[in-house]
């Protein structure tokens, strides 16, 4: 160094009131370089990062019916062992979907500090789903144009966790020194309701607010929105009675689509009309999903349907049972017991009115809503975050559909987790679904900075 002024070892002049201003001014740096330096981290890795991304869309994790789950927890492990976590392959034996030739495989990766401390966890599903007509790119090539990374599974979530993975990386490298421990998972059957996955590894003790305090999962939900739950789902099978006979007499009979023709009107006159005039306070996004909400999923009575393989004329019969599926997504506010109630009265309204009505109604699955409250730790410094990189404030959003929150609110009992992570909701599960390099940067430099928040001394 030329300037031997400013040398510490050659003080040449008493402190003067101009060199107090640059000590403190110096002090202020002192306190930026920490955010300054995650940043700079991440931003030298933006080649890794797509790279990794890549090679995660590459290995085509197709659910159903869950496909190559071991080889992506292998993946993940020749990641993220050399950098000293410990990883733990646990497949979910016996799970619903799980057998030998698709074994729903699972990672938990974990690096614990050089102190005692608490432990943030990202979660991320390593599923993708069916990938469906319409693309214009190989949907496991992986091609990177114009700053977006195109594939099955891009946004939803393999980008949300490589971002994650850079961005623990990022943290652990410039502040080895860190509080607590760091975890990362790679689970199984999100899409197909995480049974073989999150859901799993909560019975198993993963996610006890023992062992972890703080979970983030990557979902694509966007860059600037921490997403606090979602609504809760109720899933069952109607069928109804009638009596089979000859097609051109059928006054012998008793038609059963008819039965159920009278079902889906007062779903029409009532049910539609009573679950539209429910709001929920939970921010739910889009605005229309801030209703209760039913989707009719199939309807089927009578003779099998025709198909290639079912080519032949149909005989002549009165169908003697039709069956619907319905998938009903509740409410903060409402409880499972009314929603399965309200649909049982209606039923029994016809029962009592209509001539002949009979029903069976079967429960195939439920889940329970799920909300984090805004003030969570985790929430709260995720927002703050999210504020400080992107310059303006996060949305707090929640989900229309059910996520992996669930199990851990539900079975891990663990209340402080949110879904956080780059990419576009409406991308997901479509052709030509893209996740972006710049978003993917952003949401890891939030992720790193929480950790800085969560793991370190305060500055
Ligand atoms: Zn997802």
């Amino acid at each position: 160094m030329a300037d031997g002024a400013s040398d510490p070892a050659t003080p040449l002049l008493p402190r003067s009131a101009s060199e107090r201003i640059l000590t403190r001014m110096d002090d202020l740096r002192q306190a930026e370089p920490r955010h300054i330096l995650l940043r700079e981290t991440i931003e030298s890795r933006r080649d890794d990062l797509i790279a990794l991304t890549q090679d995660l869309i590459r290995i085509p994790t197709l659910n159903p019916p869950g496909e190559n789950y071991r080889l992506i927890c292998e993946f993940l492990e020749d990641r993220l062992a050399p950098r000293g976590f410990e990883c733990q392959l646990v497949r979910a034996t016996g799970a619903p979907g799980d057998c030998e030739k698709y074994p729903r495989w699972n990672i938990v990766a974990r690096k614990d500090g050089t102190t005692p401390g608490e432990c943030v966890h990202f979660n991320s599903h390593t599923d993708v789903v069916d990938v469906g007509l319409g693309w214009t790119k190989d949907p496991f090539g992986a091609e990177l144009s114009d700053g977006k990374i195109y594939g099955r599974g891009a946004c939803d979530m393999k980008g949300g966790l490589a971002a994650s993975i850079i961005a623990v990386e990022a943290f652990i490298d410039t502040f080895p020194d860190y509080a607590g421990a760091i975890e990362i998972s790679g689970t199984a059957d999100e899409e197909s309701g995480g049974y073989g996955g999150v859901a799993y590894l909560a019975e198993q003790g993963f996610f006890s607010p023992q062992r972890v305090q703080h979970v983030i999962i990557p979902e694509p939900l966007h860059k600037d929105r921490v997403c606090l739950g979602h609504r809760g789902g109720w899933w069952a099978e109607i069928e109804t009675f009638g009596e089979i006979a000859h097609g051109s007499m059928p006054f012998l009979g008793d038609c059963a689509v008819r039965h159920m023709g009278a079902v889906l009107e007062k779903f029409e006159d009532d049910l539609y009309p009573a679950m539209a005039s429910r709001k929920t306070d939970m921010p739910v996004i889009p605005e229309g999903a801030r209703s209760s909400t039913m989707n009719i999923n199939s309807i089927h009575g009578g003779q099998q349907e025709r198909d290639e393989e079912n080519s032949a004329l149909p005989s002549h019969c009165v169908p003697d049972s039709c069956r619907i599926v319905i998938d009903r997504r509740f409410l903060a506010e409402e409880n499972l017991e009314d929603v399965r109630s309200e649909v049982r009265d209606l039923l029994d309204d016809l029962k009592r009115d209509r001539p002949k009505f009979d029903y069976d109604l079967r429960e195939l699955n439920h889940v329970l809503p799920s909300m984090t409250d805004r003030d969570a730790p985790v929430a709260k410094i995720v927002a703050q975050e999210i504020e400080n990189v992107l310059g303006k404030a996060a949305e707090f959003v929640a989900s229309p559909g059910t996520y992996d929150q669930k199990h851990i609110d539900r079975i891990g009992r663990l209340k402080n987790c949110v879904a956080y992570g780059p990419g576009i909701l409406e991308m997901a599960h479509k052709p030509d679904e893209y996740i972006g390099v710049d978003d993917m940067i952003d949401s890891a430099h939030v992720m790193a900075r929480s950790l800085a928040e969560l793991l370190l001394p305060k500055d």
